[in-house]
């Protein structure tokens, strides 16, 4: 299986020799060069799949560079009951992703049971082992280099930690994550994680990733990777979750599932849109958006206008808050009929500031099943209070901007899943405006905010970070 990339204009790959990367050199992002097809006999063997199990039937499919009983190997020690231990009360953990199911036909996909409650640990659990053996084998290592204001940051450094062959450098802005996300990070000893609190905010940490990574020499140096949300690993590792969660609300592979997904990045909804073009039975894709509603208005109208990160609205859904999605063009490559030069057209006005207008193509992004819609905080509040009082269950911010224009645009008559991004006890300050009561944490992280942290205050200044790598390295 070739990797190529949506600009036509990188060599072809293998799976490991993209894995460590992110953008192709050409500026276009990976795909594989076809999707392999599951058939209506492949789907039912794997109805009675647990997840380890379906993770490495859809992941073999795609990865053939790793020998299979590595590859197993590797999966089965990323899916287990262990570490995806944060379950709902009656939920059992060893399901990994397990349902809840609010009403006849509406149901939560629960991804956010890993060790960072939220769904970003699915995938880079698995991306943490597959980087420590692919390095293993090549005899590489590499100094991953990050922006993050909170889930992403944790959710790398949880699954990088003590990993050989790996150090993290993690770039957060100084005193502005929540007390619950920076004593996640910040109390992690681990010798191979550095957490730098950078005097600054967020679009800072981003701008010094920027900084070292246009010095070419410099990064070829001291071998700097990144775990940003364009790593196809990342995005073929949740491709599974669409699977197990069609498969834990259907009886047979005739009926047809919608999926809604609270989007930022389009990271998530986009393994959606690949799993129903690997044959999974999806009938609609819900690209749920926050104030942020780029993607809303492209779905609503085929003109896409990112409006650049000083138009990004703060909100009460923060990991949403994206104003450029950067997975987006994998999903235009498809729609424009992997026409690679018709993608470097549309991301040369995007790149240059600029927006684009594909309307003709509306009654395609019908036949991929894509429809959106948005909220704002008050929708969030709401749906928040709702929930509870409806169904006794308490649910993020994130995933009720996807539980809100899941109840908009639902077909009763299909069953719908809402992927649960983050649990409550994440974003603890918002659930307490909305219900007047601190959102239930599990045990084991009470207290968490009291340990001690490990961190480096630095400037927002390229120059600095780059002699802390050399420094510690
Ligand atoms: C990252 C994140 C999202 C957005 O996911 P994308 O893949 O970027 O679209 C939504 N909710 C939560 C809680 C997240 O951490």
């Amino acid at each position: 299986m070739k990797y190529i990339s949506t600009r036509g204009q990188s060599p072809g790959l293998q799976f490991s020799e993209i894995l460590l990367g992110g953008l192709a050199p050409d500026g276009g992002l990976y795909l594989p060069e076809s999707y392999p097809q599951f058939s209506d006999a492949d789907l039912t063997g794997m109805r009675g799949m647990n997840y380890a199990e379906l993770a490495f039937a859809i992941l073999s499919r795609l990865i053939d560079d790793i020998p299979a009983a590595d590859l197993k190997a590797i999966i089965d020690k990323t899916y287990t009951a262990e570490v995806y231990s944060f379950t709902r009360a009656g939920q059992n953990a060893a399901d990994i992703t397990p349902t809840v199911k609010l009403e006849e036909n509406l149901y939560l996909l629960s991804l956010s049971n890993g060790p960072t409650l939220a769904f970003k640990d699915m995938a880079m659990q698995l991306l943490g082992n597959l980087f420590e053996y692919v390095l293993a084998k090549t005899g590489k290592t590499t100094n991953i280099l990050g922006a993050t204001s909170g889930d992403t940051g944790s959710a790398a450094e949880y699954a990088m930690r003590g990993k050989k062959g790996v150090r993290v450098f993690m770039l957060s802005p100084h005193k502005k994550m929540s007390r619950f996300q920076t004593a996640q990070m910040f109390s992690l000893q681990d010798d191979n994680i550095f957490n730098i609190a950078v005097n600054g905010v967020f679009d800072d940490c981003q701008d010094m990733v920027k900084a070292v990574s246009n010095d070419a020499e410099f990064k070829a140096k001291y071998k700097i990777g990144a775990v940003n949300s364009i790593n196809w690993g990342r995005i073929v590792a949740q491709v599974v979750y669409y699977f197990k969660g069609y498969f834990a609300v259907t009886t047979n592979n005739a009926q047809k599932v919608d999926f809604s997904v609270p989007s930022g990045n389009f990271g998530n909804v986009c393994a959606g849109h690949i799993a129903r073009m690997m044959g999974l039975p999806i009938d609609k894709l819900i690209v749920a958006t926050n104030e942020n509603d780029v993607l809303d208005e492209f779905f609503k109208t085929g003109i896409y206008r990112p409006r650049g990160s000083a138009n990004t609205y703060h909100t009460s859904s923060p990991s949403m808050d994206i104003s450029k999605a950067s997975n987006f063009e994998r999903f235009v490559f498809d729609l424009v009929g992997k026409d690679s030069a018709r993608v470097r057209e549309l991301w040369a006005s995007v790149d240059a500031g600029g927006a684009f207008d594909i309307k003709q193509l509306m009654p395609k992004l019908a036949e991929y099943g894509f429809v959106s819609g948005s909220s704002n905080h008050a929708n969030r509040m709401a749906t928040i209070r709702e929930t509870k009082a409806k169904y006794g269950v308490v649910i993020d911010t994130h995933t009720a901007d996807g539980l809100k224009v899941a109840l908009e645009l639902r077909d009763k008559k299909i069953p719908m899943v809402v992927l649960e991004t983050a649990l409550p006890a994440k974003f603890e300050d918002a659930l307490v405006e909305a219900l007047g009561e601190v959102p239930p944490r599990p045990a084991s992280l009470q207290g968490i905010e009291d340990l001690s942290q490990k961190f480096t205050v630095m400037d927002a200044d390229a120059g600095a970070i780059k002699d802390f790598i050399v420094k510690n390295t």
